[in-house]
């Protein structure tokens, strides 16, 4: 659920206190989010290290450490990151990392669908090249979006939706921005004409950068970098609102699943 937006800000807020800092050590209490490495080669493989960046790709926060060693960590639905002054007892805590100063990089993880990757160089071009663009990059234009979501007759949202094909949007901004272009999101994409495609790109990276300046949205668990709740849920236009007027036309806002299983909020009148 922590889509680019909830990610970009759980970045922003941990960049100050890991970018530098040395890694003590690693405890994890649950191993079941590791994928590709077994717990005691993860906490070897960390310890000592420095990290040299912090970073995200599509939903995913990465800590590049010293020796070009990726820490790739996606918090889906209940996964949450903090730092913390001192260790205390958490029951969903998953893993818990040392850090020169005496604080604590924690991560949490109700459900623990969460995912975490320690990717050598080569095994993380791998991986982000299967990844499609970066919305919010300078060179993501309409032109590039347009190729990007592709033709064929699968649905707008599922398309807007699909990772390989744009980075890091899913259910609540695929609602919103199609909200925003008017457009229904049951369409082929294949159907949509360039004006169209013009007014998704726009409202794409206008709903998604708001999104970023209001810390993202909060529905159920996440949580910011910081552990507060996101302020962008007050803002969403459409999202959670079936029923309610449309904020364009006044009309009723409508819910179905029959596009994706998910909850597709939209307007049937001013989205076409
Ligand atoms: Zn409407």
């Amino acid at each position: 659920m922590p889509e680019l937006p909830e990610v970009e800000t759980i970045a922003r807020d941990l960049r100050p206190h890991l970018t530098g800092a040395r890694i003590g050590a690693v405890r994890i209490h649950k191993s079941d989010v590791l994928r590709n490495a077994k717990p005691a080669a993860f906490a070897r493989a960390l310890a000592g290290r420095r990290i040299a960046e912090v970073a995200r790709r599509a939903k995913h926060l990465v800590l590049l450490l010293d020796d070009g060693l990726r820490l790739v960590i996606q918090p889906r639905m209940t996964g949450s990151l903090t730092i913390a002054r001192r260790q205390r007892p958490d029951p969903y805590a998953v893993l818990d990392v040392l850090l020169d100063g005496g604080r604590h990089l924690v991560y949490r993880d109700v459900r623990r669908l969460g995912v975490i990757l320690l990717l050598p160089p080569e095994s993380w071009a791998a991986y982000t090249a299967r990844i499609g663009p970066e919305p919010l990059a300078s060179g993501f234009t309409a032109a590039r979006f347009g190729r990007a979501l592709g033709g064929g007759r699968l649905a707008v949202k599922k398309a807007l939706m699909d990772q390989r094909r744009v980075a890091g949007v899913g259910n609540i901004y695929a609602n919103e921005a199609l909200w925003i272009a008017r457009i229904d999101p049951s369409r082929p994409v294949a159907g949509l004409r360039a004006p169209e495609f013009a007014r998704l790109h726009r409202a794409v990276r206008d709903v998604l950068r708001r999104a970023v300046a209001g810390r993202g949205t909060t529905v159920r668990d996440y949580r910011t970098g910081t552990g507060g709740a996101g302020g962008f849920q007050s803002r969403l236009a459409v999202y959670g609102r079936a029923g309610e007027p449309c904020l364009r036309c006044g009309r009723h806002v409508a819910l179905t699943h029959a596009i994706d299983g998910r909850a597709t909020y939209f307007c049937p009148w001013c989205q076409s």
